[in-house]
């Protein structure tokens, strides 16, 4: 009795699941990696913001080491040295991120730290490890990033293996640029990133006179060559330099709710020819 009474609920269930698990499938397999579809072409190129079709930039395997723990020459401002978080602040006050072990960790949703003082031009160098234990994917795996201000991003994600629109991958000037090649290590390894930050400038009446660039090394390959952003780096839109600000500029390390570390973070401010 029992079995006839409960027979009927459980056949066609089973039948429902098994036609939405056969076009899921299906559908996942015609998915685009991203969302050229409904995102604006980028300025100057032939590619949406986050455009899955975009080439992915050639793998190069890094050597062991390059800048890895590199210990910060004389004129260095050391903004983490494995002990304590006191150059950083969060949206609290203090910066909430894990200690522990030389590095910091990202306490997921406790939000986005910055440093409590801003720089102009400097050489910046950090390292950070995407979680060991692999979770997730494309967007959702090992994502944190580098902002200056808050708003010119320099994605930090693993992108070992893990396929996801070009722009948006590890290194990449988020929704403008790839990298020129992905120099990722695997999950769980230490990577560095060596940068050359130029902020950007405003005449006195408030109209561009210079972009912000960079130049990116990351695991000892160079991924940009002082390259020009566009404006700022939001999600599905093309940014702009619409809103002046000071050219000192905070930096800026992304709560995207995954365990990411950090250690050994050191810039040096860029000065000028003949002006010792
Ligand atoms: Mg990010």
């Amino acid at each position: 009795m029992l079995k006839q009474f409960l027979a009927p609920k459980f056949i066609v269930p089973a039948v429902i699941v098994g036609a939405a698990a056969a076009l899921t499938a299906a559908d996942a397999a015609k998915k685009s990696l991203g969302y050229e579809a409904t995102s604006p072409l980028i300025p100057g190129t032939k590619w949406h913001v986050h455009d899955g079709t975009r080439p992915a930039p050639r793998v190069v395997t890094p050597a062991a080491t390059f800048s890895h723990q590199a210990p910060p020459p004389s004129d260095a401002v050391v903004l983490f040295d494995g002990k304590d978080l006191s150059k950083w602040s969060g949206p609290k006050g203090d910066a909430a991120w894990k200690l522990e072990g030389g590095y910091m960790e990202v306490a997921p949703k406790s939000g986005s730290i910055r440093t409590r003082d801003g720089f102009a031009d400097f050489q910046l160098h950090l390292e950070f490890a995407t979680p060991a234990k692999v979770e997730g994917n494309s967007q959702g795996r090992g994502n944190s990033g580098v902002l200056f201000n808050g708003i010119y991003e320099v994605q930090v994600l693993d992108s070992y293996q893990n396929p996801t629109y070009p722009d948006g991958q590890c290194a990449g000037l988020y929704g403008q640029s790839p990298p020129l090649v992905n120099a990722s290590k695997k999950p769980g390894e230490w990577q560095s990133y060596d940068i050359v930050f130029e902020s950007p400038r405003w005449d006195a009446d408030g109209k561009l006179a210079k972009k912000a660039a960079v130049t990116v090394i990351h695991n000892g390959v160079v991924v940009h060559h002082r390259k020009e952003y566009q404006g700022n780096t939001p999600h599905q839109r093309n940014g702009d330099y619409s809103k002046p600000h000071a050219p000192e500029v905070f930096i800026q390390l992304q709560d995207h709710n995954n365990p990411m570390r950090f250690r050994n973070i050191w810039l040096r401010k860029l000065g000028d020819y003949d002006k010792p």
